[in-house]
This record gives C-alpha cells, sequence and structure tokens, in this order.
C-alpha cells in the first residue's frame, strides 16, 4: 500500500514536470509560431470607392472587419462634406489611417474639411512637402527673370489656390489635428484586424524627379503611394495617380506579388498608366475607375479601356455608376469571392472613354481644371459617345 502511493506520487510529480516542459514549450515556441500566421478571415471587409465628381478626384474607404477604418485620399477642394457624409453613412467615427497619395489638389483638397471633422489617429503621405515657399522680400528690379518682372501678378490673382496653397491647408490641418504622421514606407505593413493587412508598395526611392517624366507624365503622380490590400482570398490594389514609370518600377522587382482580383486603376484611367505589361502581371478581374463625368483630361481615356478588356477584365465607373461598393468575406466556398454594387445603374457604355479638351502630351506639371477653359455650367454632352 505504501509502496503504491509512493509510485502514485512519483508518477504525479513526472506528469507534473512534463505539462511545466510542454506548457514551457508552447508559451516559448508555440505561441509566437500562432501568432507568425496570419490570421484566418472573419466578417466582411468593404471597400467603398466614393463618388467625388463630377470633376475629377479620389476617396476611398475601407473598413475592416474588425471595424479599423482607412480612407485614401479626400476628393477635391469643397469635397471634404461629401467625404464626412459618405463616413457617417458607414458609421466610421474615427478614421485608424489617413492616406494622402500625393499631394494634388484632387487628392487632398478635402483633406482639410476631414481632419477637421472626424478624428483621424494616423495620416501617411509620402513625404514630398508641397508647401509655399516663404516669400522672398520685394524681388529687386532688375534681379531675377525679365518675363516675371515684365508681367506683374495682378492683386487678385492671389486669391487664386495653387497646388502649394491646397498642400498648405492639408498640412495645417493635419498640425492641428494631433494624428500621429508616418511617412509611407514600401514593405510595411498595417493589420487592419480580422485578418485584412494593407502593404505599402510604392513610393520606392529615389523618387522621380521632373526631368525624368515621359511626355505627359507628372513627378508628382509618379510617387503617389500604391497600396496593396490582402483579406484571406481576396486582394485589391489601390494605384493611386501612378504613372507608366511607377508601373515599370514596380514591375521591375520580380518577387512582388502584384495579382489582385480587383483593381483601383491608376490615375482616373488616365492613357499614361495602366500599361499592358502591368495588366498581364496583375490580372485584375474587376478594374474601378474614379472619375468625373465633367473631368476634361479625357479620362477615362479609351485606350486604358481597350487594355482592360484585352485583360478580361470588368469596369466599373463612378462618373457613370456613382460610388463603387466591393464586400468580401474574404473566401469564396459558399459562392463569390466578392460583390460589387454600384449607387447608380448606367444605360452608358463603360468601354466608351472619353476624350481630352486639349492635348496634354506636352506639358509635364500639374494641369489645373481651368486650364482647360472655364467650368461648364450644364453637365456637357459626352464627347466620345457622339463618336462611333
Ligand atoms: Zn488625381
Amino acid at each position: 500500500m505504501k509502496r503504491s502511493t509512493r509510485g502514485c506520487g512519483c508518477a504525479i510529480a513526472v506528469l507534473v514536470l512534463l505539462l511545466g516542459a510542454g506548457g514551457f514549450g508552447f508559451w516559448k515556441y508555440g505561441l509566437p509560431w500562432l501568432r507568425s500566421r496570419p490570421p484566418k478571415p472573419s466578417g466582411e471587409l468593404q471597400v467603398h470607392v466614393l463618388d467625388v465628381g463630377p470633376i475629377e478626384g479620389d476617396s476611398i474607404l475601407i473598413v475592416s472587419p474588425t471595424g479599423k477604418s482607412v480612407l485614401i485620399d479626400a476628393g477635391d477642394a469643397g469635397k471634404g462634406k461629401v467625404v464626412l457624409d459618405a463616413l457617417k453613412r458607414y458609421k466610421v467615427e474615427r478614421l485608424d489611417y489617413f492616406i494622402a497619395t500625393h499631394p494634388h489638389p484632387d487628392h487632398i483638397g478635402g483633406a482639410d474639411e476631414v481632419l477637421n471633422g472626424i478624428k483621424v489617429a494616423n495620416v501617411i503621405d509620402n513625404g514630398v512637402d508641397l508647401s509655399t515657399p516663404a516669400p522672398e522680400s520685394a524681388a529687386p528690379k532688375g534681379k531675377g527673370k525679365a518675363k516675371a518682372a515684365a508681367t506683374p501678378q495682378p492683386a487678385k490673382k492671389s486669391k487664386i489656390k495653387t497646388v502649394t496653397t491646397f498642400y498648405d491647408e492639408y498640412a495645417a490641418a493635419l498640425r492641428q489635428s494631433g494624428a500621429q504622421y508616418i511617412k509611407a514606407e514600401p514593405g510595411k505593413k498595417y493589420d487592419l484586424g480580422g485578418g485584412a493587412i494593407l502593404t505599402v508598395l510604392g513610393p520606392t526611392e529615389p523618387f522621380f524627379t521632373k526631368d525624368q517624366m515621359k511626355s505627359g507624365g507628372n513627378d508628382t503622380n509618379a510617387n503617389s503611394i500604391v497600396l496593396r490590400l490582402d483579406y484571406g482570398d481576396f486582394s485589391m490594389l489601390f494605384m493611386g495617380d501612378a504613372e507608366s514609370q511607377t508601373e515599370e518600377r514596380l514591375l521591375g522587382k520580380k518577387d512582388l506579388d502584384l495579382t489582385a482580383k480587383v483593381v483601383k486603376i491608376a490615375h482616373h484611367g488616365s492613357k499614361y498608366a495602366t500599361s499592358e505589361n502591368l495588366m498581364k502581371r496583375v490580372q485584375p478581374e474587376a478594374a474601378i475607375i474614379s472619375d468625373g463625368g465633367w473631368n476634361r483630361y479625357g479620362h477615362p481615356a479609351q485606350s486604358v479601356l481597350d487594355r482592360l478588356k484585352a485583360a478580361n477584365a470588368k469596369v466599373w465607373r463612378t462618373d457613370l455608376q456613382g460610388e463603387v461598393t466591393i464586400t468580401t468575406k474574404g473566401k469564396g466556398d459558399s459562392g463569390k469571392l466578392y460583390e460589387i454594387k454600384t449607387a447608380k445603374e448606367t444605360k452608358e457604355d463603360l468601354w466608351v472613354g472619353r476624350e481630352a479638351m486639349k492635348d496634354d502630351s506636352s506639358r509635364s506639371g500639374f494641369i489645373a481644371y481651368g486650364d482647360f477653359g472655364p467650368p461648364p455650367k450644364v453637365k456637357p454632352p459626352r464627347e466620345s459617345a457622339k463618336k462611333k
């Protein structure tokens, strides 16, 4: 009896030791391994490509399965309210991230209103500073460019907003917002919860400079933040206003996973992006074009639509269909992997592009809407629709 009790005690001690060792092993090796694994998709991920027309702009809201929210761009100046209304509609009370892809007015014009109108935890941009240079004390006559001296700026001209004044407003709102500032870093991943991961793909340094741009290209666009969103089997690319050179740089990284189910097409469907080579690598099923019915730049270009058709992608356009919403549960076992809905139905042909009011191939800077003439008073008939 005594012996058996002692034997039992030994067995318990061994068991306790084994359990202890097992527990330690799990804590030391098992837990880190579990944590390193991508979380399984849970719940619904939403991507809302907002309608910030009728001129042009980008603003895209991502709501993760756990409710984390990301706003990519804030539309043009005066569109902040449209964006804030959309946030309200989707019950977003606080933005975890606001990402400014590049400092052009049609992307950051509404940012000050958004930053003033809702709590934003983090602001990510590409670090390009387009703020207005400090004014030089009255330029002495005879110095500087003769052309500038011969054509003094009329006083009322100072009221016209420029790319730099829009940037100043964004930067001031960012400072006042108390949001944490983060410079975009390629390769950096943001865990949006529930298994959704947002990855920064670009811009990579050295940044493109103005003199490196091909005709019609724009360095600020070329240095846009490019993002990738993954959730289970779903994936989406956000190309900002990337130029073909941005695409070439991405394509040059052979190990970079660029395949995606859905792509937010670069630069509102500009002919200077969405190359055939990029589409071959991405193999998108769905292409979303954020553009405006009144744009005069010829967005989307017929050539881009043709390239998308050749790549077997379906097309959605905010100029004709309003807000475009993509929802996914990250897996397609019970049917479709993702669903795309639009705010409006259209009878117009999604595969017919628009034509530019002017040939901009010799321009390389930011082309303001006004550079193409005054805005129309009524919605103009679609130029390209009249052509075959
Ligand atoms: Zn743009």
